[in-house]
C-alpha cells in the first residue's frame, strides 16, 4: 500500500509495535495486515454432511464445507449461516465450533477460518451462488477432492468420530 486510505498522503516504511509497518506522517494511519477472517458450517442431516463443489477459483470443482468472507457488518456465525443459505438452499442453526483454521496457502492470502456445527432446520436442497453442485455425503462418502485444509480436517475428524461413535 502506497498510499493513506484516510487522507491520501503518501504512506513510509516505520518500526511501529515490532515490526515494519506502512505509516502516514501526515495524519498517523498506520496500515496493519491482517488475515482475512472467513466462516462456514459441518452441517449434517440424517448422518450426512454437506459439501458444496466449488463453481468459482481457486480450486474450482473441488468440494468444501459451505463457508465464505465475513462481511464487515456481521459477526462470524452470521456469515457461516448466511453462506450455508447462500450455496446450499438450506437454513442452519449454529449448534456448536468444530474449530479455527489457519490457511496460509489461499492466493487471496493469509486466512482465518472459524468453523460451526450446524443442523439444518428449513429450506430446500439447491446449489446457490458460487456452487456448481452440492450434495450430502456419508462418512465413507466423503471425496478426495477437497478444496482446503480446513475442509480436508474437519472432514477427516468428523468422519473418524462417526466411524468410532466418540
Ligand atoms: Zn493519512
Amino acid at each position: 500500500m502506497n498510499y493513506c486510505p484516510c487522507c491520501g498522503h503518501a504512506l513510509s516504511d516505520k518500526f511501529l509495535f515490532g515490526r515494519v509497518r506502512r505509516k502516514c506522517t501526515n495524519c498517523g494511519f498506520v496500515f496493519f495486515r491482517d488475515p482475512k477472517v472467513a466462516a462456514g458450517v459441518l452441517a449434517e442431516q440424517d448422518g450426512k454432511v454437506l459439501l458444496v463443489k466449488r463453481l468459482y477459483e481457486p480450486h474450482q470443482g473441488e468440494w468444501a464445507l459451505p463457508a465464505g468472507f465475513v462481511e464487515i457488518d456481521e459477526g462470524p456465525i452470521a456469515a457461516a449461516l448466511r453462506e450455508l443459505t447462500e450455496e446450499t438452499g438450506l437454513i442452519g442453526r449454529v449448534t456448536g465450533i468444530v474449530g479455527t483454521y489457519h490457511i496460509r496457502s489461499d492466493p487471496r492470502g493469509s486466512i482465518v477460518t472459524i468453523l460451526y456445527h450446524a443442523q439444518i432446520v428449513g429450506g430446500e436442497l439447491k446449489a446457490g451462488d458460487d456452487a456448481a453442485e452440492v450434495r450430502l455425503f456419508a462418512p465413507a462418502e466423503v471425496p478426495q477432492n477437497l478444496a482446503f485444509a480446513s475442509t480436508r480436517r474437519a472432514l477427516w475428524r468428523w468422519a473418524r468420530t462417526k466411524k468410532t461413535g466418540t
